[in-house]
């Protein structure tokens, strides 16, 4: 772990997210900067304010991304399993007997060749032949 003690009397945090501080970031004569997972600040903003991942997104992006406040403004950053969830919504596996192939399918949408849903889908009644 790390000791953050050191930096907590003069660098900044952002509020109620301690849990989405990683770490911390240096750049050669500056001060230290908290560095923020911004898909953890979501996480929390989803879960401790039940937030749905977009509202939580704009709500991060808007209040806590683009606020400057000086020379130590937290950093944020966007790591992998940020653009995992930002660019894929969550995915249901279909085997379309129209198509005759398994397709990813967006969760809540239908398959658009033969309508099957993810609650009401061929597939569970063993389509093998
Ligand atoms: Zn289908």
């Amino acid at each position: 772990m790390i000791d953050f003690d050191i930096f907590e009397k003069e660098t900044l945090k952002i509020d109620g997210f301690d849990d989405a501080i990683i770490g911390y970031g240096e750049q050669h004569s500056k001060q230290p900067l908290l560095v923020y997972s911004y898909s953890k600040i979501c996480e929390i903003l989803r879960e401790r304010d039940g937030m749905t991942w977009e509202e939580a997104d704009e709500f991060a992006q808007f209040n806590i991304a683009n606020a400057w406040v000086g020379d130590r403004t937290p950093m944020i950053l966007y790591n992998e399993y940020w653009h995992e969830w930002k660019d894929e919504p969550e995915m249901w596996t279909h085997y379309c007997p129209v198509e005759e192939t398994e397709m990813e399918i967006a969760k809540g949408e239908e398959c658009n060749w033969c309508g099957a849903t993810e609650d009401c889908d061929w597939k569970d009644n063993e389509s093998s032949s």
